[in-house]
């Protein structure tokens, strides 16, 4: 299992470092950030789809549950918010399970907390957790 961790000071800081970890997530990998409401899950999804080459505004999918975007390598990413979603019926429903085996796309899923024992692999988890004022740790680890 690869696992790292980082403490960001900023937001900015929080979206570089994602940018520069999407060049290591292959198609077919899930990334599942976990952590409380603004923590820096959207923000790290930003740097994380800039890495991919997606110039399109990425806006939190917590209404909409599932935002897609395309890289210009043809990759999609579907950023999925389970926010709003309380069952596991509900996560079926929207079809999360069939998202994340989709050839040529890789999914970001926030919350992914609400998931429990029903976390996929391939997977990145990435553990936000608050510190002071703008400080925010982030643990990457790999479960293959
Ligand atoms: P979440 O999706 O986890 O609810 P957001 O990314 O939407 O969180 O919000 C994070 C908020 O915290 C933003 O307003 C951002 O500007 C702020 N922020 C401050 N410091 C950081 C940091 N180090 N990393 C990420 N966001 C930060
Ligand atoms: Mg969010």
């Amino acid at each position: 299992m690869i696992s790292r961790k980082i403490t960001t000071n900023s937001e900015l800081q929080t979206q570089a470092f994602a940018q520069e970890f999407a060049s290591q997530v292959k198609s077919k990998e899930t990334v599942y950030l976990f952590g409380d409401l603004g923590a820096g899950k959207t923000t790290f999804t930003k740097g994380f789809a800039k890495g991919l080459g997606i110039s399109e505004r990425i806006i939190s999918p917590t209404f909409t549950v599932i935002r897609e975007h395309q890289t210009p390598q043809k990759l999609t990413l579907y950023h999925i918010d389970l926010y709003r979603l309380e069952t596991m019926h509900q996560i079926k429903e929207i079809g999360l399970f069939d998202l994340v085996k989709e050839d040529n796309s890789v999914c970001v899923v926030e919350w992914a907390e609400k998931l429990g024992e029903a976390l996929t692999t391939p997977r990145w988890e990435i553990h936000f957790t608050h510190g002071e004022n703008d400080t925010r740790d982030i643990e990457v680890k790999k479960i293959e």
